[in-house]
Protein backbone atom coordinates (compact mmCIF):
# COMPACT_ATOMS: atom_id res chain seq x y z
CA UNK A 1 0.00 0.00 0.00
CA UNK A 2 1.43 3.64 -1.09
CA UNK A 3 2.23 5.82 1.78
CA UNK A 4 -0.71 8.14 1.70
CA UNK A 5 -0.26 11.53 -0.43
CA UNK A 6 2.24 10.00 -2.28
CA UNK A 7 1.73 8.76 -5.74
CA UNK A 8 3.35 5.75 -7.61
CA UNK A 9 5.15 8.44 -9.59
CA UNK A 10 6.55 10.26 -6.72
CA UNK A 11 7.54 6.65 -5.44
CA UNK A 12 9.24 5.57 -8.44
CA UNK A 13 11.18 9.05 -9.02
CA UNK A 14 12.47 8.44 -4.79
CA UNK A 15 13.45 5.09 -5.42
CA UNK A 16 15.23 6.14 -9.08
CA UNK A 17 17.19 9.04 -7.12
CA UNK A 18 18.13 6.35 -4.41
CA UNK A 19 19.75 4.09 -6.17
CA UNK A 20 22.10 7.24 -8.42
CA UNK A 21 23.05 8.49 -5.45
CA UNK A 22 23.67 4.70 -4.14
CA UNK A 23 25.68 4.08 -7.24
CA UNK A 24 27.53 7.16 -7.24
CA UNK A 25 28.53 6.75 -4.10
CA UNK A 26 29.69 3.00 -4.31
CA UNK A 27 31.92 4.60 -7.39
CA UNK A 28 33.82 6.44 -5.22
CA UNK A 29 34.92 4.24 -3.80
CA UNK A 30 36.70 2.81 -6.79
CA UNK A 31 38.10 5.94 -8.06
CA UNK A 32 41.68 6.99 -7.71
CA UNK A 33 41.45 10.17 -8.81
CA UNK A 34 41.45 13.20 -6.33
CA UNK A 35 38.11 15.39 -6.59
CA UNK A 36 38.54 18.96 -4.78
CA UNK A 37 34.21 21.02 -5.64
CA UNK A 38 34.52 24.10 -5.31
CA UNK A 39 30.91 25.13 -4.24
CA UNK A 40 28.95 28.24 -5.15
CA UNK A 41 27.95 29.10 -2.27
CA UNK A 42 27.30 33.25 -2.32
CA UNK A 43 29.56 35.02 -0.28
CA UNK A 44 31.37 32.80 1.40
CA UNK A 45 33.50 29.48 1.09
CA UNK A 46 33.21 25.50 0.98
CA UNK A 47 34.75 23.61 -0.89
CA UNK A 48 34.96 19.60 -0.53
CA UNK A 49 37.69 17.49 -1.27
CA UNK A 50 37.02 13.86 -2.23
CA UNK A 51 39.99 11.76 -1.55
CA UNK A 52 41.08 8.39 -3.77
CA UNK A 53 38.49 5.50 -2.86
CA UNK A 54 36.09 7.31 -0.85
CA UNK A 55 37.42 9.58 1.53
CA UNK A 56 35.77 13.34 2.01
CA UNK A 57 36.82 16.39 3.74
CA UNK A 58 34.56 19.61 4.06
CA UNK A 59 36.58 22.96 4.27
CA UNK A 60 33.92 25.29 5.73
CA UNK A 61 30.11 25.32 4.98
CA UNK A 62 29.65 29.07 3.70
CA UNK A 63 27.20 31.36 5.06
CA UNK A 64 23.55 31.95 4.17
CA UNK A 65 20.86 34.23 3.33
CA UNK A 66 19.20 35.70 6.67
CA UNK A 67 17.84 33.07 8.42
CA UNK A 68 18.35 30.09 5.25
CA UNK A 69 21.35 28.22 5.71
CA UNK A 70 23.29 27.19 2.29
CA UNK A 71 24.10 23.96 4.25
CA UNK A 72 20.59 22.79 3.91
CA UNK A 73 19.74 24.44 0.90
CA UNK A 74 22.77 23.79 -0.90
CA UNK A 75 25.65 21.96 0.62
CA UNK A 76 23.42 19.00 1.47
CA UNK A 77 21.51 18.76 -1.70
CA UNK A 78 25.07 19.04 -3.68
CA UNK A 79 26.95 16.18 -1.77
CA UNK A 80 23.97 13.98 -2.50
CA UNK A 81 23.90 14.14 -5.90
CA UNK A 82 27.45 13.81 -5.82
CA UNK A 83 27.11 10.35 -3.79
CA UNK A 84 28.51 11.50 -0.47
CA UNK A 85 26.67 10.23 2.54
CA UNK A 86 29.28 10.70 4.68
CA UNK A 87 32.13 13.40 5.54
CA UNK A 88 35.15 11.81 7.44
CA UNK A 89 36.49 15.62 7.96
CA UNK A 90 35.00 18.88 8.14
CA UNK A 91 37.59 21.78 8.62
CA UNK A 92 37.02 24.94 9.65
CA UNK A 93 38.91 27.58 8.08
CA UNK A 94 38.02 30.09 11.09
CA UNK A 95 34.35 31.27 12.49
CA UNK A 96 33.04 33.67 10.69
CA UNK A 97 29.78 33.32 9.78
CA UNK A 98 30.16 33.27 5.96
CA UNK A 99 32.39 30.04 6.68
CA UNK A 100 30.79 28.52 9.84
CA UNK A 101 27.12 28.89 9.14
CA UNK A 102 26.35 26.52 7.07
CA UNK A 103 28.09 23.70 8.99
CA UNK A 104 25.42 23.93 11.64
CA UNK A 105 22.76 22.41 9.38
CA UNK A 106 26.15 19.86 8.15
CA UNK A 107 27.47 18.42 11.88
CA UNK A 108 23.21 18.17 12.43
CA UNK A 109 22.22 16.11 9.23
CA UNK A 110 24.86 14.26 8.28
CA UNK A 111 27.19 11.97 9.22
CA UNK A 112 30.72 13.33 9.74
CA UNK A 113 33.53 11.45 11.60
CA UNK A 114 36.12 14.15 13.17
CA UNK A 115 36.01 18.50 13.13
CA UNK A 116 39.29 19.83 13.20
CA UNK A 117 39.31 23.78 14.72
CA UNK A 118 42.64 25.96 15.62
CA UNK A 119 43.36 26.20 19.18
CA UNK A 120 43.26 30.33 18.31
CA UNK A 121 39.79 30.48 17.85
CA UNK A 122 39.48 30.53 21.49
CA UNK A 123 40.67 33.81 22.08
CA UNK A 124 38.56 36.30 23.21
CA UNK A 125 36.24 37.67 22.09
CA UNK A 126 35.29 33.84 21.37
CA UNK A 127 32.63 33.73 19.17
CA UNK A 128 28.40 32.04 19.57
CA UNK A 129 29.10 30.13 16.33
CA UNK A 130 31.90 27.77 17.47
CA UNK A 131 29.97 27.07 20.73
CA UNK A 132 27.17 26.20 18.75
CA UNK A 133 29.47 24.11 16.56
CA UNK A 134 31.34 22.07 19.81
CA UNK A 135 27.45 21.92 21.23
CA UNK A 136 26.48 20.13 17.99
CA UNK A 137 29.76 17.94 17.84
CA UNK A 138 29.45 17.21 21.23
CA UNK A 139 25.76 16.23 21.37
CA UNK A 140 26.37 13.90 18.13
CA UNK A 141 29.39 12.43 19.70
CA UNK A 142 31.67 13.99 16.90
CA UNK A 143 35.04 14.16 17.55
CA UNK A 144 36.66 17.82 18.01
CA UNK A 145 40.13 18.03 17.01
CA UNK A 146 41.73 21.57 18.54
CA UNK A 147 45.29 21.98 17.09
CA UNK A 148 48.06 24.05 18.31
CA UNK A 149 50.62 22.96 15.74
CA UNK A 150 50.51 21.27 12.24
CA UNK A 151 49.55 18.15 12.41
CA UNK A 152 49.56 16.15 9.29
CA UNK A 153 47.54 13.41 8.15
CA UNK A 154 47.70 10.56 5.51
CA UNK A 155 44.77 9.76 3.47
CA UNK A 156 44.61 7.19 0.88
CA UNK A 157 48.29 8.61 -0.54
CA UNK A 158 47.26 12.28 -0.18
CA UNK A 159 49.79 13.99 2.35
CA UNK A 160 46.83 16.43 3.76
CA UNK A 161 48.59 18.92 6.13
CA UNK A 162 46.49 21.56 8.54
CA UNK A 163 48.40 24.43 9.81
CA UNK A 164 46.84 26.81 12.69
CA UNK A 165 48.25 30.62 12.06
CA UNK A 166 47.97 33.12 14.45
CA UNK A 167 50.18 33.55 17.72
CA UNK A 168 50.62 36.96 17.10
CA UNK A 169 47.85 37.84 14.83
CA UNK A 170 45.58 41.32 15.19
CA UNK A 171 43.45 40.57 12.66
CA UNK A 172 40.63 37.88 13.29
CA UNK A 173 41.13 36.64 9.95
CA UNK A 174 44.27 35.79 10.55
CA UNK A 175 43.81 33.46 13.26
CA UNK A 176 43.48 30.64 11.02
CA UNK A 177 43.47 26.85 9.95
CA UNK A 178 45.06 26.47 6.82
CA UNK A 179 44.86 23.55 4.60
CA UNK A 180 47.37 22.11 2.39
CA UNK A 181 46.92 18.87 0.56
CA UNK A 182 49.82 16.95 -1.72
CA UNK A 183 48.85 14.88 -4.25
CA UNK A 184 51.09 12.96 -7.05
CA UNK A 185 53.34 15.87 -8.22
CA UNK A 186 50.28 18.49 -7.53
CA UNK A 187 50.11 20.38 -4.50
CA UNK A 188 46.61 22.43 -3.49
CA UNK A 189 46.55 25.27 -0.70
CA UNK A 190 43.14 26.63 1.02
CA UNK A 191 43.55 29.78 2.56
CA UNK A 192 40.59 30.84 4.48
CA UNK A 193 40.43 34.61 4.85
CA UNK A 194 43.99 35.93 5.73
CA UNK A 195 45.19 38.86 5.16
CA UNK A 196 49.28 40.12 5.26
CA UNK A 197 49.82 38.64 8.61
CA UNK A 198 48.69 35.36 7.41
CA UNK A 199 50.38 35.30 4.21
CA UNK A 200 53.43 36.38 5.56
CA UNK A 201 53.70 33.58 8.00
CA UNK A 202 52.41 31.45 5.59
CA UNK A 203 55.50 32.48 3.38
CA UNK A 204 58.05 32.45 6.32
CA UNK A 205 56.52 28.59 7.13
CA UNK A 206 56.46 27.44 3.21
CA UNK A 207 56.66 28.41 -0.06
CA UNK A 208 56.79 25.19 -2.05
CA UNK A 209 54.53 26.52 -5.44
CA UNK A 210 51.20 25.16 -5.43
CA UNK A 211 49.43 24.29 -8.28
CA UNK A 212 45.92 25.23 -7.18
CA UNK A 213 45.02 28.10 -4.33
CA UNK A 214 42.18 29.03 -2.52
CA UNK A 215 42.19 32.96 -2.65
CA UNK A 216 42.46 34.36 0.37
CA UNK A 217 39.53 36.74 1.50
CA UNK A 218 37.82 36.73 -1.52
CA UNK A 219 40.21 38.14 -3.40
CA UNK A 220 39.97 41.47 -0.61
CA UNK A 221 42.49 44.51 -0.86
CA UNK A 222 44.16 43.14 2.10
CA UNK A 223 45.07 39.78 0.33
CA UNK A 224 46.96 38.12 -2.41
CA UNK A 225 49.71 39.93 -1.80
CA UNK A 226 52.45 40.23 -4.84
CA UNK A 227 54.96 38.15 -1.95
CA UNK A 228 52.74 35.59 -1.24
CA UNK A 229 51.75 35.15 -5.13
CA UNK A 230 55.30 35.21 -6.04
CA UNK A 231 56.02 32.43 -3.58
CA UNK A 232 53.42 29.78 -3.98
CA UNK A 233 53.43 30.67 -7.70
CA UNK A 234 49.90 29.26 -8.03
CA UNK A 235 48.56 27.99 -12.25
CA UNK A 236 44.84 27.77 -10.83
CA UNK A 237 42.91 30.21 -8.43
CA UNK A 238 39.76 29.90 -7.16
CA UNK A 239 37.82 32.78 -5.68
CA UNK A 240 34.42 32.44 -3.53
CA UNK A 241 32.00 35.36 -4.06
CA UNK A 242 28.51 36.53 -4.12
CA UNK A 243 27.58 37.94 -7.08
CA UNK A 244 27.36 41.66 -6.89
CA UNK A 245 28.71 41.50 -3.24
CA UNK A 246 28.55 44.66 -1.32
CA UNK A 247 32.55 44.24 -0.17
CA UNK A 248 32.76 44.11 -4.36
CA UNK A 249 35.03 41.15 -4.55
CA UNK A 250 36.84 40.14 -5.38
CA UNK A 251 38.60 43.21 -5.93
CA UNK A 252 39.46 44.56 -9.61
CA UNK A 253 43.02 45.25 -8.44
CA UNK A 254 43.34 42.36 -7.23
CA UNK A 255 41.89 40.40 -10.26
CA UNK A 256 44.68 42.42 -12.32
CA UNK A 257 47.55 41.22 -10.01
CA UNK A 258 46.44 37.61 -10.67
CA UNK A 259 46.41 38.69 -14.50
CA UNK A 260 49.59 40.25 -14.42
CA UNK A 261 51.59 37.07 -12.44
CA UNK A 262 49.56 34.51 -15.43
CA UNK A 263 47.36 33.00 -12.99
CA UNK A 264 44.22 31.27 -14.39
CA UNK A 265 41.69 32.65 -11.81
CA UNK A 266 37.79 30.89 -11.32
CA UNK A 267 35.31 32.83 -9.71
CA UNK A 268 31.88 31.22 -8.53
CA UNK A 269 29.59 33.75 -9.10
CA UNK A 270 30.34 34.10 -12.71
CA UNK A 271 31.52 30.60 -13.25
CA UNK A 272 29.42 29.08 -10.76
CA UNK A 273 30.45 25.53 -8.75
CA UNK A 274 34.28 24.55 -9.53
CA UNK A 275 36.02 21.37 -9.97
CA UNK A 276 38.94 20.24 -10.09
CA UNK A 277 40.06 16.41 -10.66
CA UNK A 278 43.63 15.39 -10.49
CA UNK A 279 44.45 12.22 -11.27
CA UNK A 280 47.38 10.03 -10.11
CA UNK A 281 49.75 11.01 -12.77
CA UNK A 282 49.24 14.28 -12.13
CA UNK A 283 46.91 15.29 -14.99
CA UNK A 284 44.42 18.34 -13.93
CA UNK A 285 41.26 18.47 -15.31
CA UNK A 286 38.94 21.57 -14.58
CA UNK A 287 35.50 21.88 -14.98
CA UNK A 288 32.63 24.43 -13.90
CA UNK A 289 28.71 25.20 -13.93
CA UNK A 290 29.25 27.03 -17.37
CA UNK A 291 31.78 23.84 -18.95
CA UNK A 292 35.46 23.00 -19.77
CA UNK A 293 37.98 25.30 -18.11
CA UNK A 294 41.05 23.33 -19.39
CA UNK A 295 43.57 20.75 -18.63
CA UNK A 296 46.93 20.95 -17.26
CA UNK A 297 49.57 18.80 -15.49
CA UNK A 298 51.69 19.12 -12.45
CA UNK A 299 55.34 19.09 -12.65
ZN1 LIG B 1 34.99 34.99 4.32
Amino acid sequence: MLVKGLSKRSVLIGVLLSILILRRCYDRYWDPNLIITFFDVGQGDSALIQFPFGKTMLIDGGGGWGKLSVGERVLIPELLRLGVLRLDHVVLSHPDSDHAFGLLEILQKMEVGQVWLSSYFQKPPRPRILQDIEHISKSRKIKINHLINPYQLQINGVSTLLTPLGIDAHSKNDRALLLGIEFSKCRALFTGDIEQGGELEMVTRSSKKVHLLKVPHHGSLTSSTRQFLKAFSPRWAVVSVGFKNSYRHPRKEILHRYRLMGINLLRTDFHGAVRLTLSPEGKVSCETYLGDCGVSRCD
